[in-house]
């Protein structure tokens, strides 16, 4: 194992309403680790000061909205997968004082294709949102052997923006019908989904028959995209494993032990119930 840290912390704006807390303390009370994870709330100018109080207590943590690209900048070191996503969800301090980021979400994303059953080489993707969830994604999809993605978000600069950065878009679409109407797999990486609207990220008649759905949103009982894809036959899956496998790897990171994945399954489930 490695050097405990001194702390353990979850930084975003807002981030009371996080259920990483129960999913990370399940897993410490279990590896019988003397250290709590805990929230801390950093409005945007506020951020410069609480990481260098972070980087003094050898804190490590998680990053969240709206912080991840701007944390990204502040690291001096990035592995290679949070350079090619631009943004960090996991943090750590090094043994030399120096503040290290890498972002888990790509491994949850891939976890999450795993359980859909769409992780399958020359998939056709269609991908919507151009946040930093979406950037994960076409960092993990990138690694998938020949896949092509069709890229849509309702700021069509952000979406040109992001399909610059990453080859494997070879369209962006000008609806979320044109990104999808050829896919086989359809993901959703924007917060449409986490309220309890239920106007969809695109319209499930669109797609493909067969066509695999991803929703990286998670919420309790399932969110109205993923309710209406499999009302309609789609294999669809939300984002409870993604949640599950990015706070797993994140904890392996910082502790070098592996993560009780069962244990923390369980807290996860148990904490959306409360
Ligand atoms: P972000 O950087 O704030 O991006 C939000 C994205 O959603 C943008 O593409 C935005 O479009 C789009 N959007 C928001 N409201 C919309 C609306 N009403 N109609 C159409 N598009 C809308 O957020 P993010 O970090 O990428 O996160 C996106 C979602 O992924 C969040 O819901 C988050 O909870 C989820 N997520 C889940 C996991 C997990 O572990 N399951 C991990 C990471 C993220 P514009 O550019 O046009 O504003």
């Amino acid at each position: 194992m490695k050097r405990a840290p001194g702390r353990l912390v979850l930084v975003g704006h807002p981030v009371a309403h996080s259920l990483s807390p129960a999913l990370q303390n399940a897993a410490l009370r279990y590896a019988r680790l003397p250290i709590t994870y805990e929230t801390i709330d950093v409005p945007p100018d506020a951020l410069d000061e609480a990481i260098a109080r972070l980087v003094a207590a050898r804190a490590s943590g998680n990053v969240t909205i709206p912080h991840k690209v701007a944390f990204a900048e502040r690291c001096a070191r990035l592995d290679a997968i949070a350079q090619r996503v631009g943004a960090v969800n996991t943090f750590r301090v090094g043994n030399d004082g120096a503040l290290e980021g890498t972002n888990t979400d790509v491994g949850g994303f891939d976890a999450l294709a795993r359980e859909a059953g769409a992780l399958r080489a020359g998939a056709r993707v269609a991908v919507l949102g151009a946040g930093g969830a979406a950037a994960a994604v076409l960092a993990a999809l990138e690694r998938w052997s020949g896949a092509r993605v069709s890229l849509f978000n309702r700021s069509s600069p952000r979406a040109a923006r992001l399909a610059a950065r990453f080859p494997i878009v070879d369209e962006v679409a000008k609806t979320a019908v044109d990104a999808v109407r050829e896919a086989n797999v359809v993901v959703n990486a924007t917060s449409m989904g986490l309220d309890t609207t239920d106007e969809l990220p695109a319209p499930i008649e669109a797609l493909r028959e067969g066509a695999a759905v991803i929703d990286l949103v998670y919420r309790p009982g399932e969110t109205a995209w993923v309710q209406a894809a499999r009302s309609r036959g789609h294999a669809a899956v939300d984002g409870f494993c993604m949640l599950l496998e990015q706070g797993a790897l994140a904890f392996e990171w910082w502790l070098g032990i592996g993560a009780p994945r069962d244990v923390m399954r369980a807290a996860l489930t148990e904490a959306i119930r409360g």
